[in-house]
This record gives structure tokens, sequence and C-alpha cells, in this order.
């Protein structure tokens, strides 16, 4: 819509000159029509028209080529150069910086980076600056517990980058100790204030576990039953990929649940504020994260 606002303006702005132009040309009455003053207006009219199309023209032009550069916007970080915008600078189309004044929390933060990228809009970041900056050391707002699958990498889906979230992945998006140990250093010694348990649409762990079947190794036992406690009752209400979703909601909310229960810093921690969980569901098809409740 912008798009449309932009080149519209240019060339409502050329018309009114135009057509104040028209309206000083000399009227040509029955009285006048000499052949010298036809010849005259009619020269007239045609350098108006000629000038309105080419204004029209160019402005048909920019508007084509819009597109093209918030396309190399969104694909900004992997080709941007690093002295290319400094690590604050916004892909084109992004409200100022004044605009999040709202997102006064880092999930709002998180879920205002979801919104770019779902819509394409993503930062553009100077990485090779980033990365030289943090050799001193890292301080992530956010862990991220999310499943290994490759659909599903947090950095991105969150337009998020270098030192923004320490992130802990297993199929599935499950607890175990030493998934809790990596939170607890993360949140102990980094300081992080959130938490976020993040489940997807089609997740093949959640999808094993509902299915029943056996599985072929005890690694494998171990993870799907770490998930069939939560999800196997939807079994008897739902079907198909509605099911698969629920599921994967469903052990979301769980594990988060479970993060508390089984560790004491982390529970201390969100009992004295310092520290906020919750759940969130991947859309695969929007790129949309869900808050869940
Ligand atoms: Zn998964």
């Amino acid at each position: 819509m912008t798009i449309v606002r932009t080149s519209c303006f240019p060339r409502a702005a050329f018309l009114l000159p135009a057509v104040a132009l028209l309206l000083a040309t000399p009227a040509v009455t029955a009285a006048e029509t000499t052949p010298d003053a036809l010849h005259q207006a009619l020269e007239t009219k045609q350098r108006i028209e000629q000038r309105v199309a080419s204004q029209l023209s160019r402005d048909s032009s920019a508007q084509h080529a819009r597109p093209a550069a918030a396309a190399h916007g969104a694909h900004g970080t992997a080709a941007a150069p690093a002295h290319a915008a400094p690590t604050t600078a916004l892909a084109h189309g992004e409200p100022a910086a004044g605009a999040h004044a709202a997102e006064t929390d880092v999930w709002s933060r998180l879920l205002a980076g979801n919104r770019r990228f779902a819509s394409g809009r993503t930062r553009v970041r100077a990485v090779m600056a980033q990365r030289a900056a943090l050799v001193a050391g890292q301080h992530p707002e956010a862990v991220v517990l999310a499943c290994a699958d490759s659909r599903v990498s947090p950095e991105l889906l969150f337009d998020q980058s270098l030192g923004d979230l320490f992130v802990v992945r297993a199929a599935g998006n499950v607890e175990d100790p030493i998934i809790l140990g990596s939170m607890e250093y993360a949140v102990e010694h980094l300081h992080a204030k959130l938490i976020v348990v993040l489940g997807h649409g089609s997740c093949g762990a959640v999808k094993a576990a509902l299915s029943g079947d056996e599985m072929p190794s005890p690694n494998l036992v171990a993870l799907v039953d770490k998930i069939r406690p939560t999800v196997q009752r939807l079994n008897a209400c739902f079907e198909g990929a509605e099911l698969v979703e629920r599921g994967a909601k469903a052990n979301a909310r769980h594990t988060a649940i479970e993060v508390m229960t089984n560790s004491k810093i982390l529970r201390e921690a969100v009992e004295k504020g310092h520290l906020k969980i919750v759940s969130g569901f991947y859309d695969l098809t929007t790129g949309l994260v869900t808050p869940l409740e």
C-alpha cells in the first residue's frame, strides 16, 4: 500500500500544474478558429499530453523498481556486505524506531521480529561487525527451546542475529537434565530474561508420539516417551493435521511447565521476577509464531 501511495503522490503533484497550464491556454472559441490559433492550441495540448505520458512512464518504472529494492532488503541478512548497513538498519518499509516503543518486553520484541520474518521484511545486518563485537562476551536476552527440525530456525523466524538468542534444540522441543542445564547457564550466568518453548506444525517427533508405532532404538523410545503421555489422549478427538497441531501445542505447553517444575534455578528466577517462561507455536505455512496460553 505504501508503494501505491508514494507513487500516486508525484503523479498527482504533476497533474495539477498540467491542468493549470491547460486552463491558462487561450480558449479556442468559435470566433477565434483561425488556422493559426487552432494550430497553436493543438500544439500546446500535444506538449501537455507528452509531458503527462512521460511522467506516467517514469512513475510506472519507479513503481516496478520498488518491490525489487524491498526484496533485496528481505535477503540482506545473507547478501549485504559488512559495511552496507549499521546493525540497527531497517529494511525498506520498516517503521521508525519510535514505532516499537510499545514493545517493552523481550517476548513482544521477538514476536515483532517474527512478524517481520513472516512478511518478508527482515532487518539488514552487518554480521561481520556483530561477530567482532561479540568476541568479548554474549548477553542474549532470550533462551529458545526449539525442535531440531530444519525448518524451525529460531534466529531466522524471530528475525534475530548473532548474540541475540541462546538456542537449545532437541527433536520435539523436549526438556531433560542436559537441556535444563543449558537453560540454567543462560539464565544464571548470562542473565537471559525469557525462555520460549517453541512447538511447530508438522512436527515429526509429535507425529511419532501420536502414532503409537514401535521405535527402533532405545534413544528414540526415550524421545517419544517424553511426548506421548501429553498428546496420546488427543487421538480420540482429532485427526490429520489438526491432531498434529494440537499435539505440538500441548507438548510445548507441557514442556514449559516441566522446565519450571524440574529446575529450581529457573523456578526461583521466575518467582523473583527475573525470568518469564512462555510457549509458542510456529506455523510453517504462514511463518507466524502464536503465543500459547
Ligand atoms: Zn519438530
